[in-house]
């Protein structure tokens, strides 16, 4: 190794001077300030010996677990071959995963631009829309989360996350998420698309009501503009059909996807579109281009983590195992309704909310200290989100229920205490 492991101190003092110390102090107050060093399907073990189970999986990235050993093996391979692109000639691993995303994905989608993270596939969906429209306006929704790169962040209407860095990139509308007749409302004719997550992951998991995302569909095809559907979080399996507009057989103009689509080894997104989205990108290739976007360690990967969406059984396994987490989370919630308000989600995308920020904030503590790992949602901090690895088994699911009942009772005591000292 080039390096040698720094121990927990050394870790500690280097992201105070050198990375930043305000989140070392973020990290420290949710105890989670341990060097991780090792990951396998849903454990990450610490330098200081503690081993965690994993319910976020890196914000929905580790959908077919960590290191899991059919991507290693395939990145392994490539590695041996050609990990980067020379960018000059064809790339054959690019040029197949692009075919197999057109075949895996729904509808018309055809090409892809390949890039690195979910915020730049956010910024050329934005890109492509426009140029294909030649029209101004995204409208995207309230508490949408589609990244922090100034276009994306420009759709990403929080407050929090926006107001430091305006004025933002005009012409981004906001309407209220689920909520038709508003949608309709704000189309006009400079609108060049509507963008939106089928479920919206960082907003608090809130799932639309049946029937939202077809009348979306309807909607902007009677008025001429362009569906974009954001999958960096709902994509590959994690909603319980591999893409979540299947649900309800919507087919995108632009389809984005990242995190999982790199099946938890490397970076990478991918912006899908139709051939009537592609066809002045293709007039004009280099509008938008990316150095490392397309390279064949990541596609080499993101080749395997289609394989095993498409045989692996993931998206069913996130259905069932889902509905099972689900169910066992609403029975936890009706025993401690003074801690958790509601449990809602689909497939394997969780989300609760708690009676409280304070209360989430206590939660997450205590789920910690039982060696669960659990996150709030960016954009909705009264909300814990669960989003395992997909074939987490219903046994390990058990345990985490028995670790998370332990810190409602924790947090219910804390709670009393609280009351107690107040009267
Ligand atoms: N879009 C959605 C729906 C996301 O959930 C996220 C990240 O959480 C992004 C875009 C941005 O992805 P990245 O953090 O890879 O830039």
């Amino acid at each position: 190794m080039p390096y040698s492991l720094p121990d927990d101190a050394a870790v500690k003092q280097y992201y105070a001077e050198h990375v930043n110390s305000g989140l070392l102090g973020l990290l420290g107050f949710m105890g989670l300030d341990s060097a991780e060093v090792e990951a396998e399907g849903w454990l990450v073990r610490t330098n200081d010996g503690r081993e965690f189970i994993d319910c976020v999986a890196g914000y929905g990235s580790y959908n077919f677990g960590h290191r899991n050993p059919d991507v290693v093996r395939a990145v392994r391979e490539q590695l041996e071959r050609m990990p980067m692109s020379s960018k000059l000639l064809l790339n054959p691993v690019q040029a197949t995963l692009a075919q197999r995303l057109a075949a895996i994905t729904p509808g018309e989608l055809k090409y892809s631009f390949i890039s690195n993270s979910g915020t730049e596939a956010v910024e050329a969906a934005i890109k492509l829309a426009r140029l294909r429209s030649g029209r101004p306006d995204i409208i995207s929704a309230k508490n949408a989360y589609h990244g922090k790169t100034l276009g994306s962040l420009s759709s990403t209407h929080r407050e929090h996350f926006q107001s430091p860095f305006r004025p933002l990139i005009a012409n981004f509308g906001v309407v209220p998420f689920g909520d038709l007749d508003a949608l309709e409302a704000a189309i006009t004719d400079t609108t060049a698309a509507v963008m939106l997550e089928p479920v919206q992951g960082e907003g608090g998991i809130r799932v639309p009501p049946a029937g939202y995302l077809t009348g979306v569909r309807e909607l902007t095809k009677q008025r001429g503009v362009l569906l974009i559907l954001d999958e960096v979080q709902t994509g590959m399996g994690r909603t319980g059909r591999n893409f979540a507009c299947e649900r309800e057989g919507v087919e995108p103009d632009i389809l984005v996807l990242a995190k999982s689509l790199g099946g938890g080894v490397m970076p990478i997104g991918a912006t899908l579109g139709t051939e009537y989205v592609w066809e002045l990108f293709q007039e004009n290739p280099l509008v938008h281009t990316s150095t490392f976007g397309g390279n064949e360690l990541a596609c080499s990967a993101a080749l395997a983590a289609l394989d095993l969406l498409e045989h692996g059984g993931y998206a069913e396994m996130a259905e069932r195992n889902g509905a099972y987490f689900i169910e066992a989370l609403q029975g936890l919630q009706r025993d401690f309704p003074d801690v958790l308000a509601e449990v809602r989600g689909q497939g394997m995308m969780i989300g609760i909310d708690c009676v409280s920020k304070d209360v989430c904030e206590l939660m997450i503590a205590s789920v910690i200290e039982e060696k669960v790992f659990i996150a709030f949602a960016l954009n909705n901090p009264e909300v814990l989100r669960i989003e395992p690895p997909l074939h987490m088994p219903v046994e390990v699911i058990d345990e985490v229920m028995i670790r998370l009942r332990r810190a409602c009772e924790g947090t219910r005591m804390i709670l009393e205490q609280f009351s107690q000292m107040q009267g």
